[in-house]
């Protein structure tokens, strides 16, 4: 490669100077790969939502004028869209500067058993021809980020939609398990193959089984979901069997009694 420096018949000391240059150059090249890829696959994953918004956009150009109904819902469709991008932008930059700082992480009190619910009642509305129940809701109370815990389920939820066929149960559910709560999310999806399920959680990754659909997302939903987690002190975990689904986990410390 012209970036590299020739060393054959250098001196010793100009030898390790060039090793130096082009350890640091393949570094530098790497990292370039990564932000390049980096950039595609969020560039991808945020197309999904512009064209949700318009898709409404021209519903209300040709309906929306006269029609209340429709004006109502495309304008409700294109806020959570927008709201949605909002936060994956976000994210998406967080995850970029690889920045650990939990300065833009704001925790307050709340239901997580209202938080299930509301979920639940979303999953069956983008969900419609699954088979989406709520199962065991527990009343927890707990102190954290509900925007990033909603939007840790969500990754979830999202993912056994898209890798569960239609018709296909979905789980959600909400426990306690001293000291956590423990949300989980469970499919009867294409399931995971043991040798990816450590892998799963990397910025990215995505199994070939996932990979041969023509949905899905670019590999970065459990990666944001994991430092989400990690954020608030918590954990993911899975359990899934190949062809017969997967299970989910958040855990999240929380105190039962109020
Ligand atoms: P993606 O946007 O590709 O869904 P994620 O980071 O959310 O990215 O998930 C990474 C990979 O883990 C997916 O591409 C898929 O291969 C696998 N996966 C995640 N959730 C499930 C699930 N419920 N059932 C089967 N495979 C899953």
């Amino acid at each position: 490669l012209s970036t590299r420096l020739d060393i054959s018949g250098a001196k010793d000391e100009l030898k390790d100077l060039a090793h130096t240059f082009n350890n640091m150059m393949d570094k530098i090249e790497y990292s370039v790969e990564l932000q390049n890829q980096f950039v595609s696959d969020a560039s991808h994953e945020l197309r999904t939502p512009i064209s949700v918004i318009k898709g409404y956009t021209d519903l209300l150009d040709r309906w929306g004028k006269n029609n209340p109904e429709v004006l109502d819902e495309s304008i409700d469709a294109i806020k959570n869209e927008t709201e949605q991008m909002k936060s994956m932008i976000e994210k998406l930059l967080f995850l970029a500067r690889g920045d650990k700082k939990s300065s833009h992480i704001e925790k307050n009190e709340f239901e997580l058993n209202e938080l299930i619910e509301e979920i639940y009642k979303e999953t069956k509305l983008i969900a419609p021809n699954h088979n989406v129940v709520l199962g065991e809701n527990e009343a927890i109370h707990i102190i954290a980020d509900r925007n990033l815990i909603k939007e840790a389920i969500r990754v979830f939820v999202e993912n056994s939609v898209k890798y569960t066929k239609e018709g296909g149960l979905i789980e959600l559910g909400l426990h306690y398990e001293e000291p956590y709560a423990v949300i989980t999310v469970k499919d009867t999806g294409l399931g995971i193959a043991k040798k990816d399920l450590s892998r799963i959680f990397d910025r990215f990754y995505r199994t070939d089984e996932s990979r041969n659909k023509s949905s899905g997302g670019a590999g970065l939903g459990l990666s944001i979901a994991k430092w989400i987690a990690e954020e608030h002190k918590g954990k993911l975990t899975v359990t899934s069997e190949l062809g017969k689904g997967s299970q989910f986990n958040i855990l999240l410390l929380a105190s039962k009694e109020k």
